[in-house]
């Protein structure tokens, strides 16, 4: 048996089996590195640090006794580091990123530019109000972007991603109830949901309960009005939803909603779909976050904070989370305390210490007035366009299980192609890896066997599409024809080879401790 480079028996006839190993232990011309801890020194750095004067310490008993276990490198070390890191991490500025439900788009460089202005990116939430008028004026402008896309009359600012948003609306409708003097404990979610929304429900101290989905991969809208009742506080529902669909009974259900006295909270992450072109407020939406970092191309997680405002309508306005960004006639302010010069609010609380994420306000709004209202709404028609161009392509060899109409942004594929080739849809996935493609989302919606969620974005052109299309047709019709070998321990060719990522959530090793040095950088 042959081992691979991270030590594990190799597959069965794959590259590895029959490769000459390195003498380095490095592979083509990328390095394989230790933690930088176990490549530094002491006493190696990068700058030439004079030598401190020191007088008597103020610090009493508190002085370190051992050495800080910081790794020491020289410059063009640090440098190679990150480097070589950054080259670990597959992104939208690699290559085409075909997550559904997460629209992993293009991060303009325009937006960033913006972000780095000075009088923007340097601002601090403690300076005096009079100082970042202009950082408000930005605040209020993206604010009236978003009210005016969404069709609905005021935002809530400062949350800070999606599922905060999904906080911040259930904290403002139960606000609503509580004034009315009722108390409401149930909260509807369709079962194709997205794990956040049960999981803020059951956050904020709701029971959940789960509406099924019709077999055209729809919310079940009469099973939804069966569960409606005086003790339904509200539903929770994405539009289009997690199969990419668009709710064709979204009106109806929000009226019978509203007539259980219920609200309808939104979920709005695949609001890039119908940006533009469909305002929720007009569908009777109460409360919907929006994902500058999916809609407004803001960076993802890793990439920066998210940001996640929430539009409300008029009956959920007034409990809107403090700060409350006004404007006096003269200039703005930005209210922490809700009292008699507050205009009627009475605010739930607040979701944060400050006022949001000025970077990603920044990002967005650069994004939006770069494109202009016509642009927003062409961006959401290119990406439906290129996800129904997947669809259509790829429907005669993987099954589309909602595939006899046209989709929204995010082509949903199921594994029932795959029926007996003993291929799954991880292995399907992991073999993307070895194509130079990041896997599309797995499993997910899991009203769906097996399900692969696409999701292209507009800002793929036909050719990069067209590539991918043929890399997944082929892949497809190799696995029904019995060659196994692509996709039997993929990824071959990726720095790491499949990985046990249970062990790796559930386990995971953040903290490297030297030997000698066991209370080092506690
Ligand atoms: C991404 C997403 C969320 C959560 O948003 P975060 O910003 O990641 O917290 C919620 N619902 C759906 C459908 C999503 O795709």
């Amino acid at each position: 048996m042959t081992m691979n480079r991270q030590g594990r028996p190799s597959a069965p006839g794959t590259v590895e089996e029959n490769e000459l190993p390195t003498i380095s232990g490095d592979r083509g011309l990328d390095h394989e590195e230790g933690l930088i801890f176990e490549l530094g020194r002491e006493g190696m750095t990068g700058v030439d640090v004079p030598d401190v004067q020191m007088s008597e310490t103020r610090l009493g008993g508190l002085r370190r006794k051992g050495p800080i276990g910081l790794p020491g490198l020289s410059e063009p070390e640090v440098v190679r580091h990150y480097v070589r890191l950054s080259r670990q991490n597959y992104a939208i500025d690699s290559g085409l990123y075909p997550l559904g439900s997460c629209t992993m788009k293009h991060n303009p460089r325009l937006n960033e530019k913006m972000a780095r202005l000075p009088g923007f990116g340097d601002v601090h939430p403690l300076q005096p109000q009079q100082t970042v008028q202009g950082a408000f004026a930005l605040i209020s402008e993206l604010m009236r972007w978003l009210t005016t896309l969404t069709g609905m009359p005021a935002v809530a600012m400062s949350p800070k991603a999606g599922a905060h948003g999904e906080l911040c609306g259930l904290l403002a409708i139960r606000a609503a109830i509580e004034a009315r003097g009722e108390k409401r404990p149930r909260i509807l979610v369709p079962e194709s949901a997205h794990g956040t929304n049960p999981a803020t429900a059951a956050f904020a101290g709701f029971t959940v309960d789960e509406v099924p989905a019709t077999k055209g991969g729809h919310v079940d809208a009469d099973a939804l009005e069966a569960k409606l009742g005086p003790d339904v506080c509200a539903i929770m529902l994405t539009n289009p939803n997690t199969c990419g669909l668009f709710e064709p009974r979204i009106i109806e259900m929000a009226e019978a909603v509203h007539k259980a006295g219920a609200y309808f909270y939104c979920d709005g992450a695949n609001f890039n779909a119908i940006a533009g072109r469909v305002r929720p407020g007009d569908l009777g939406i109460d409360a919907m976050h929006i994902n500058l970092h999916k809609t407004f191309s803001t960076p993802h997680g890793g990439g920066g904070p998210g940001a996640g405002p929430v539009v409300l309508s008029e009956r959920l306005a007034p409990y809107a989370p403090l700060p409350l960004l006004m404007h006096d006639g003269s200039e703005f302010r930005m209210i922490e305390h809700a009292d008699a010069a507050s205009g009627g609010a009475k605010p739930f609380g607040r979701m944060c210490a400050f006022h949001g994420q000025m970077g990603m306000f920044t990002r967005a709004l650069a994004y939006m007035l770069s494109h202009g209202r016509d642009g927003v709404r062409q961006a959401s028609e290119d990406a439906v366009l290129s996800a129904n161009y997947i669809l259509a392509s790829l429907k005669d060899v993987m099954s589309a299980p909602f595939g006899e109409g046209p989709c929204m942004h995010e082509a949903l594929f199921d594994d029932s192609f795959l029926e007996g080739t003993g291929v799954t849809t991880l292995d399907f996935a992991k073999a993307m890896i070895d194509e130079g493609y990041h896997p599309m989302t797995m499993y997910f919606p899991l009203v769906v066997h097996g399900a692969m969620l696409i999701e292209p974005t507009e800002s793929e052109s036909k050719e990069s599409l067209d590539r991918f299309i043929h890399v997944l047709r082929t892949m497809a019709l190799e696995a029904k024809d019995g060659k196994k070998e692509r996709f039997e321990g993929a990824p071959r060719l990726a720095p790491r080879r499949r990985l046990d990522e249970t062990a790796a959530a559930r386990k995971p090793v953040l903290r490297w401790r030297p030997k000698d040095l066991p209370q080092a950088a506690e």
